[in-house]
C-alpha cells in the first residue's frame, strides 16, 4: 500500500518549511524557497531492478541519489511505494542534517525542523556521548572572525559571564568582519529548553579591554540525550578569543 502517488504529495511536508511547489523554466516540477530549489526527476538510464534512481537538482547542482538504496540504509524493509520512499528519505535527511543536500531553510521555520538553529554555521570540534557539543562559529564565506552585538548587560566579567540578561532577555549577533553577514548566535526568547518571550532591546557592540572588538567564537551546548543537536539545549556557553586577549573569555552562559 502506498501513501503517496507523486512527487508533489510525497514532498508536501516541505510546505511546512516555507517551500512552495512550482514549475521551472523547463516545466519540470520542483519545490522552491528563497534560498533555492529542490527538484526531483527521473533519470531513466539509471533504471534498474524496476526502481528508478532520481536525479536531484539543488541550487543548480545536480546529484544522483539512489532513493531505493538510501531507503534501505534507514534500516527499513522495501514494502511501500516508490514515492513513499522518496518522502521518507528526503524527510529523514532534512531532519537529520539539511547540509547533505545543502538545502537551506528559512530561519523562521527552524522550530519546526527540530535541529540546532545555527548548526550550518558551526564547525563542530567536539562531541561527548550525545549530550554535549562544541563548535567554532563560521560565516558562510568561511571567515571565523566576528564583531559581536548584544541586547544584554555587559558586566566586568568577574563573578559572571561578560554579558548577562537585561530584563530577562538577551540576543547576541555575530557580524562577519569579512563579508558583514550577521548570524544570530543566541536568542533567549527562542533558543534553549525554556525560551522566555519578552520584549527585545537595543543592540550594543561588545568591546573588551577598551579596544578589542573582533573575536573568534566558540559555542558549547549541553543536552538531554533525546534532544541532542536540536535547538532544545539545556545550557549554552559562548567563549571568545582574540589575539589581544591572553585567554578565552566566557561572554555568555545561557
Ligand atoms: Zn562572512
Amino acid at each position: 500500500m502506498s501513501k503517496y502517488k507523486d512527487f508533489e504529495t510525497a514532498l508536501s511536508f516541505l510546505l511546512d518549511y516555507g517551500f512552495e511547489y512550482c514549475s521551472d523554466i523547463n516545466n519540470r516540477k520542483c519545490y522552491k524557497n528563497e534560498y533555492g530549489e529542490l527538484m526531483l526527476y527521473w533519470k531513466m538510464i539509471d533504471y534498474d531492478y524496476g526502481v528508478p534512481k532520481l536525479l536531484i537538482k539543488i541550487n543548480y547542482n545536480e546529484n544522483i541519489i539512489d532513493i531505493d538504496k538510501e531507503y534501505l540504509s534507514l534500516g527499513k524493509k522495501r514494502t511501500i511505494g516508490f514515492y513513499d520512499m522518496v518522502h521518507e528519505v528526503i524527510k529523514t535527511q532534512i531532519n537529520k542534517n539539511n547540509k547533505i543536500f545543502d538545502l537551506r531553510i528559512n530561519p523562521q521555520y527552524y522550530d519546526q525542523i527540530n535541529y540546532l538553529r545555527i548548526i550550518n554555521n558551526l564547525e563542530i570540534i567536539e562531541e561527548i556521548d550525545n549530550v554535549a557539543l562544541k563548535g567554532i562559529l563560521k560565516c558562510n564565506c568561511g571567515c571565523n572572525e566576528f564583531y559581536i552585538y548584544h541586547t544584554g548587560k555587559q558586566t566586568k566579567g568577574i563573578l559572571s559571564s561578560d554579558i548577562v540578561k537585561y530584563k530577562k532577555q538577551v540576543v547576541m549577533n555575530a557580524q562577519c568582519v569579512n563579508c558583514n553577514e550577521t548570524i544570530k548566535i543566541y536568542d533567549s526568547t527562542f533558543d534553549g529548553i525554556k525560551p522566555i518571550d519578552t520584549k527585545k532591546y537595543e543592540f550594543k557592540k561588545l568591546v573588551l579591554k577598551k579596544d578589542i572588538d573582533t573575536f573568534k567564537i566558540t559555542i558549547m551546548y549541553n543536552y538531554y540525550k533525546e534532544d541532542y543537536k536540536t535547538n532544545k539545549f539545556v545550557e549554552c556557553f559562548i567563549d571568545v578569543e582574540s589575539e589581544k586577549l591572553k585567554k578565552f573569555k566566557r561572554i555568555l552562559e545561557g
